[in-house]
């Protein structure tokens, strides 16, 4: 069944990277659009301990190695190993410098470099700031400016306030925080995050207006459905008022 390829990929028994064996794969191409330029999809297994697992690369506009001249796919690994965090489904719809932060908050987290992710979970929120033209002389001030926007609410605000790397008026002078304290501080970005750019892009494709609205869109559902299985469409459909 194992089609002969193997991929280095992460095992949640083994708790680290190593060869699988692929047993199926399907190479999917992404709509430019979306950031993403494709992903393949696997079934493997580990060659050391035999757990099976889906994953996924994924390459974007981000993922390409200038420095080793390829691409260098950004892989996801289901079920997800425990306690590992996973970033947000639509990452791709951020900003680029937002979107290289956050992955980078994410990464950290799961090395257990939480130092670095609170440093960079300040970066994040001062890159959303930026780019949504909040400027101010300290992070304390910026994190009011979101909420004087509606980005944050007052209770998102008040759970940023508290944490006290988020108090430090200069990066440097942060010491290593609790994981809790991390943890609690992505979740707050992370609906930012959600609210600003996830959301936007998910409310263009929502119509309103009852049934007759309904009806259609199952209708169109139906005919691409249909279109993409090469088969013609319902007349019965097509013919409805
Ligand atoms: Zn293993």
């Amino acid at each position: 069944m194992a089609t002969g390829e193997i991929e280095l990929i992460y095992c949640r028994r083994c708790s680290r990277k190593t060869n699988h064996s692929v047993l199926c794969k399907a190479r999917e191409e992404a709509d430019p659009d979306d950031g993403i330029w494709s992903r393949t999809h696997y079934l493997a297994q580990c060659a050391g301990c035999e757990t099976y697992c889906y994953a996924t690369a994924t390459e974007t506009e981000d993922t390409y190695d200038h420095g080793l001249d390829r691409m260098v796919p950004e892989w996801d690994v289901y079920p997800t190993p425990e306690g590992e965090q996973k970033p947000l489904d639509n990452y791709f719809l951020f900003p680029i410098r937002v979107r290289a932060i956050y992955l980078e908050v994410v990464k950290s987290i799961n090395s257990d470099l939480l130092l670095l992710a609170a440093i960079g979970l300040r970066a994040l929120i001062e890159a959303i700031c930026k780019q949504q033209g909040v400027s101010a002389r300290n992070l304390k001030v910026l994190i009011d400016g979101l909420t004087d926007r509606g980005v944050l609410s007052t209770k998102q605000s008040k759970v940023l306030h508290r944490l006290r790397f988020m108090g430090n008026k200069v990066a440097h002078e942060i010491s290593r925080p609790r994981r809790d304290e991390v943890l609690a501080a992505l979740v707050v970005a992370e609906s930012m995050l959600r609210v600003i750019y996830i959301v936007p892009h998910l409310s263009k494709g929502i119509r309103t207006g009852g049934r007759k609205t309904d009806k259609g869109r199952d209708t169109a559902v139906k005919s691409k459905c249909a279109k993409r299985c090469g088969q013609p469409s319902q007349p019965n459909e097509q013919q409805q008022p």
